[in-house]
């Protein structure tokens, strides 16, 4: 029996839910049992085999240091063959702390699992995205993250077992809430967006720019890395390795170059028109309309003519 552990992130349930996506690949043909840790949630959760539900106020949930070594206590009870977590804020800061605990390797941000006669490997990018590499895990657990929006779950069980798990040996908080601080947010996610109009360094015009045009088609607007590092837009929506991964049926990339980093922020989309003035940009051949032009004209254009 393959026993995977995922790590509710209570900021990303559904995205979490997916990660049972996961464990079932890696289980391959063995039989499957799916756990889910849920750190104080505010309700009963459903569709792992067992949730195990710690419940203690004195955690405070952001602190990774304490979420690290429940994870640990938990994992020291149930032996799991693998522990996934999310890679949002809250994963990237608990998982490569429980590896350590664990004595063991940490695979982040995978992308694909192959499991053969050669063992299970987790597939990620390397050399800034250049090359892709296959990694087999020797040690046990499995330790792993997975970007939101890149597993989805095929696996659901309505009829959940309910664990409590009490801690034994509560760690001191290693930080203090003293504030807290709403982010700015644009409001709509846009790894939910069914059109994305996404701006790269080749589109010259404020972002605000493709407003007009992202609410026509009813859509959002998206970036590339190079208009954050601009600083013209949010890292929030960001789409590729270091953002979001998103999956929307229409993806207009306006002057975006299409570099590794960024292709692999898009997964499972219908259709992508791509604007730019060099027709070899890699973008190209992902797409299924090329226009060879300029972005902000090609926007321009297209919102008068929409808006009739
Ligand atoms: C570890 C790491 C993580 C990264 N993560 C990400 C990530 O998450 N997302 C991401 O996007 N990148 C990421 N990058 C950066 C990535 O390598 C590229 O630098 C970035 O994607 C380039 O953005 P771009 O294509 O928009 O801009 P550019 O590379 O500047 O390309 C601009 C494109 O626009 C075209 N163009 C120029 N003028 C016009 C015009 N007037 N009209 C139309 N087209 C025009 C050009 O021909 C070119 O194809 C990462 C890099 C590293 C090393």
């Amino acid at each position: 029996m393959f026993k995977g552990l995922i790590v509710i992130d209570n900021d990303a349930i559904d995205y979490s839910l997916d990660l049972m996506e996961v464990v079932q690949q890696l289980a391959g043909t063995e039989e499957v049992s799916i756990y889910g840790l849920g750190i104080n949630l505010t309700k009963k959760m459903i569709g792992p085999d067992i949730m195990i539900n710690v419940n203690d106020p004195r955690i405070a949930y952001k602190d990774s240091r304490v979420v690290a070594t429940i994870v640990e206590q938990v994992h020291k009870k149930y032996q799991f063959d693998s522990i996934i977590f999310l890679a949002t804020d809250f994963g990237r800061m608990v998982a490569p702390r429980v590896a350590m605990r664990l004595k063991v390797g940490l695979v982040a941000d995978i992308t694909d699992i192959q499991v053969d006669k050669r063992g299970k490997k987790l597939v990620r990018p390397a050399f800034s995205g250049n090359i892709m590499a296959s990694i087999v895990c020797e040690s046990s657990p499995i330790m792993a993250s997975v970007h939101p929006n890149v597993f989805h779950l095929n696996y659901f069980n309505q009829d959940t077992e309910q664990e409590v798990f009490v801690i034994k040996e509560m760690v001191a908080p290693s930080m203090e809430v003293l504030e807290i601080h709403e982010m700015n947010t644009t409001g709509s996610d846009i790894r939910e967006a069914e059109v994305l109009v996404s701006a790269g360094g080749g589109f010259s015009e404020p972002i605000e720019q493709l407003q007009r045009l992202a609410e026509a088609l009813a859509g959002s607007i998206s970036v590339s890395k190079s208009v954050v590092d601009q600083k013209k837009a949010s890292r929030e929506i960001q789409v590729g390795q270091s953002g979001k991964t998103v999956s929307p049926n229409l993806y207009i990339a306006l002057g975006i170059y299409g570099s590794t980093q960024h292709i692999e922020g898009l997964k499972n989309i219908k259709d992508i028109i791509s604007v730019n003035t060099d027709l070899g940009a890699p973008m190209n051949y992902l797409a299924s309309i090329v226009v060879h032009g300029d972005a902000a004209e090609f926007v321009r254009k297209l919102t008068t003519k929409i808006e009739g």
